[in-house]
């Protein structure tokens, strides 16, 4: 058995729907399901016996040593946080509580579990952190991109909170000799992304003919990442990483968000034509967020060289599959879209 954290949120449960398809091995998905958390991502798999749902929070080391003696996992990967930087600006605390002492939380309950096995169950076993490049900072045009060994930089309230909870997993691996792993990863983009977060954003609002809100000039750059190659990423770290390093993930993509914005705004105008004009006429500049960094850019070498992963999907064929998928799923997405969905984006982008 595998032992996920944050396996309802977006990330996390592409990752436990992928692993029950591919893999005879069950999954312990524990989430507190914030507003983040949609058990509606897992429907699916909501009679899978290999599917064992738990509703907890990170922070209780007691419950978390309760179901690791029960179920015995062989891993434990990391995924749940507070992921949205907005949110950070607005309210740091639960990013600090989650992010830095849950994590914290999670290592000591897996540190007493891990001493106490023996042998090959010891040797074998992983602790896998899921992270993300904004841990490195900001780069400028010219900047080379982010390894593996360029120093933390957090601008942010939340790239601060991960960056803190890397330093722990990384210190509990020198300290105490556990097994860890780290991913850094880029942006990622693909189904059930709840749509706070850009792409999920536009194509939602670009349906429902509302503003399309674009940060300053629009020319911030990522490197973009469908959701399923991060996945196989992780797969294959859980499965081949040495214990110890850090793999950067990353879909040698870099776009400007206006440029993610125009591309959404192609693809709706192609798949699902508006009666006059073009979805581009609904964007509108907004506000910049503060401290907003300018350009992320992963170098993503060292996975492909010591483990062989590529990413499958190029930016054009995963963002046609995303635009799909939200075309297919309107019920999924009105019923995220609930009431205190609206009052945070009329908060966020009312520009005010
Ligand atoms: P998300 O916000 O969609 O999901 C987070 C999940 O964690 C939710 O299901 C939530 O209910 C759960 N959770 C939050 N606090 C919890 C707690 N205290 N105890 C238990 N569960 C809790 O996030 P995501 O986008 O799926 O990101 C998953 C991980 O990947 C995060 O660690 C994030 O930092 C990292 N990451 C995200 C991206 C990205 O582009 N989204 C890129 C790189 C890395």
């Amino acid at each position: 058995m595998i032992f996920v954290t944050g396996g309802a949120g977006f990330i996390g449960s592409n990752f436990v729907l992928s692993w029950l398809a591919q893999q005879d091995e069950s999954v312990l998905n524990f989430d507190k399901l914030t507003y983040a958390g949609n058990l509606n991502n897992l429907v699916t798999v909501r009679d899978n016996p290999q599917h064992i749902f738990v509703q907890g929070d990170i922070c209780d080391t007691e419950l978390l040593h309760a179901l690791f003696a029960k179920h015995q996992p062989r891993a434990i990967l990391h995924f749940a946080a507070e992921s949205h930087v907005d949110r950070s600006i607005h309210g740091p605390a639960a990013f600090v509580t989650t992010n830095v002492n849950g994590t914290f939380s999670l290592l000591e309950a897996a540190r007493a579990y891990w001493n106490g096995l023996e042998g090959e169950s010891k040797a074998d076993f992983r602790f896998l952190h899921v992270s993300t490049d904004e841990v490195y900072g900001t780069l400028s045009a010219e900047d080379p991109p982010f390894t593996e060994t360029t120093a933390y930089a957090p601008n942010s309230p939340y790239s601060a909170s991960k960056a803190a909870s890397d330093h722990l997993v990384r210190a509990y691996h020198h300290t105490y000799g556990m097994p860890v792993l780290t991913t850094n990863c880029s942006n990622n983009y693909g189904a059930y992304h709840f749509p706070e977060k850009l792409i999920p954003l536009i194509i939602t609002n670009a349906r429902a003919g509302k503003d399309l809100p674009v940060y300053g000039d629009g020319q911030q750059v990522r490197d973009w990442l469908f959701v399923t190659d991060h996945c196989t990423a992780i797969r294959r770290v859980l499965e081949a990483g040495r214990p110890g390093e850090t793999y950067n993930v990353g879909g040698w993509n870099e776009q400007t968000n206006l440029s993610v914005v125009h591309t959404i705004c192609d693809l709706l105008d192609e798949l699902q034509p508006k009666a006059a004009g073009s979805y581009r006429d609904q964007i509108r500049h907004i506000k910049d967020r503060p401290g907003h960094d300018r350009r992320y850019a992963i170098d993503a070498r060292k996975i492909e060289r010591e483990l062989g992963w590529k990413p499958a999907e190029t930016f054009e064929t995963g963002l046609r599959k995303t635009v799909q998928w939200y075309l297919d799923n309107d019920a999924w997405v009105s019923d995220v879209q609930s009431g205190d969905y609206m009052k945070w984006v009329d908060l966020q982008y009312s520009n005010k």
